[in-house]
């Protein structure tokens, strides 16, 4: 550190995780300008996969609105002394509104502060980062998005589920479990889906499970294809549960899955007998052969 330059010179943090982090002058980091809104995705828990930029605007921000999904490690990353403001939900009390949330970025932007507006996953993946950068841009205020690691991948690789693998799927899917108004998405081919796409990977699907996977069995996918529920990924909370599309209601309820959580239907999620790197970590044995691709071209 000499000193000299941009935030980076001031970058050296001592947290009260315990953690020391030590941001290196990059100096092909854009600057973070006061009057400046960057939306910035968090990824989906641990503080480890934050991207490179998320990292220096929590080194910078003056202040930063945060949402629920937001990993408290993450927040306390953030320059001590920052304003933060929670823009959630928070104890089953409604969320604040979206033009509110709006409306307190324009002001500390205008107010001349560097504003990070920090959300879980990726902002611009079910998380109306759109929304709120369309009232930026109607209010003139210069932003910058930054974008984050989200669920339906990151959250699904620490449970050792590629969201693609070649022997398995050529697409996945992203859909959301509930449109605006709280309900199962009408406006879907759930036909298509459930017989056209080979790996479904569902945000927001606990409170409609039942519907979606009798939607999805009623329009002809096998009740024996595997399924996965990831509750609270890459947190110390995670819970992953690998079942069968027919006994994931059942089974989640049995695990006591809790949201937030991804619902992965499709082969893909049978990869994780062999990829399972976190529970080989807690002794997991972990199968070189997943898929038996070895063992039948042995058979065969
Ligand atoms: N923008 C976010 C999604 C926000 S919608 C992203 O890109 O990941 C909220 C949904 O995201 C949750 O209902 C859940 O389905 C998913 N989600 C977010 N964080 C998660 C986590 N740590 N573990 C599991 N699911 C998560």
């Amino acid at each position: 550190m000499d000193g000299s330059g941009s935030g980076w010179a001031r970058s050296w943090h001592s947290h009260a995780s315990g953690c020391r982090v030590r941001v290196m002058r990059l100096p092909a980091l854009p600057d973070f300008e006061p009057g400046w809104v960057w939306l910035v995705g968090a990824g989906p828990g641990a503080p480890g996969l934050l991207a490179l930029l998320a990292l220096k605007a929590l080194a910078e921000a003056d202040a930063v609105v945060y949402d629920a999904l937001v990993d408290e490690r993450s927040l306390a990353l953030a320059r001590p002394g920052a304003i933060l403001e929670f823009a959630g939900k928070r104890g089953g009390k409604p969320s604040p509104r979206q033009p509110d949330i709006s409306r307190r970025l324009i002001r500390h932007a205008r107010d001349g502060r560097r504003v990070l507006r920090l959300k879980g996953g990726d902002p611009f993946v079910f998380g109306r980062g759109g929304e709120e950068a369309l009232a930026l841009v109607a209010a003139g205020v210069p932003f910058r998005v930054v974008p984050g690691l989200t669920a339906g991948i990151g959250g699904l690789a620490y449970a050792g589920i590629p969201a693609t693998h070649r022997d398995v799927n050529e697409a996945v899917t992203f859909i959301t479990g509930h449109n605006v108004s709280g309900e199962v998405p009408d406006g879907l081919d759930w036909p298509a889906l459930a017989r056209g796409a080979p790996v479904l990977v569902f945000y927001m699907a606990l409170k409609h499970l039942p519907q979606i996977r009798d939607r999805l069995i009623a329009a002809g996918r096998p009740a024996g294809d595997a399924a996965a529920v990831v509750s609270n990924a890459a947190t110390e909370r995670q819970l992953t549960l690998v079942t069968t599309l027919g006994r994931l209601v059942e089974d989640a309820e049995a695990a006591r899955a809790e949201p937030p959580a991804i619902v992965v239907v499709g082969p893909a999620v049978r990869m994780a007998a062999g990829l399972d790197w976190l529970g080989a970590m807690a002794g997991r044995r972990l199968d070189p052969d997943p898929l038996m691709l070895k063992t039948r071209r042995e058979a065969g």
